[in-house]
């Protein structure tokens, strides 16, 4: 069974103790390379010239690394637990109650501490970012902004609010965050982003 010709771009061939493999030919490759997706699916690819069968016992080697990339992976997931769906409502439900009676007065008191003005408050289960404002200068909320710091939840908040100002990122609307946040707007822009919505 001999290398390239006939042979299609693309197949799935099982390797004893990896399991099944994706085999790739791929025109920008330049040497071979195994790789493990976070699925657990191995892909081998490799550069048209190079024989299928030199590069299936390349990747018949790299048995234990494959092994070990899984287990990292596994390990990565499980930091994560997923709640089971009637606990992940009940946390929602408590965190919307929590949030109702914290963020609408603390919007209050950052908007009357710096002189903002804004429209309404609305609090959403929005797990792809921490707060937004509408041209009208209405906010929008995360309920998600009560699992953190409340340093970090008056952070977002008072960006938000210098949107009312400046409806976008320029250097003038950064200066403003800045100058609220007297210096701090960087350092706790990279603490924040130590922390992500849990999916
Ligand atoms: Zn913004």
């Amino acid at each position: 069974m001999s290398a390239v010709a006939a042979r299609s771009e693309r197949e799935t061939v099982v390797l004893e103790g990896i399991g099944a493999v994706q085999v790739v030919r791929s025109r920008r490759a330049r040497r071979i390379t195994l790789s493990v997706r976070t699925s657990g699916e191995v892909r081998l690819t490799l550069p048209y010239g190079i024989s299928r069968e030199r590069a299936l016992s390349f990747a018949a080697t790299k048995r234990p690394w494959v092994e070990a990339a899984r287990r990292r992976i596994e390990q990565r997931c499980a930091a994560v637990p997923a709640l089971p769906p009637e606990e992940e409502r009940r946390r929602i439900e408590e965190m919307r109650r929590a949030a109702r009676s914290d963020l609408p007065e603390r919007v209050e008191r950052l908007a009357r501490r710096f002189g903002f003005v804004y429209g309404r408050v609305s609090i959403r289960a929005s797990r792809t970012k921490w707060g937004s404002c509408t041209s009208t200068n209405n906010l929008s909320l995360s309920l998600y902004l009560m699992a953190l710091p409340e340093h970090l939840r008056d952070y977002v908040i008072v960006h938000e609010l210098c949107h009312t100002v400046h409806h976008d990122h320029s250097p003038r609307f950064h200066a403003l965050v800045d100058r609220c946040l007297e210096g701090r707007e960087r350092e706790l822009d990279r603490e924040l982003k130590r922390y992500m919505i849990r999916r």
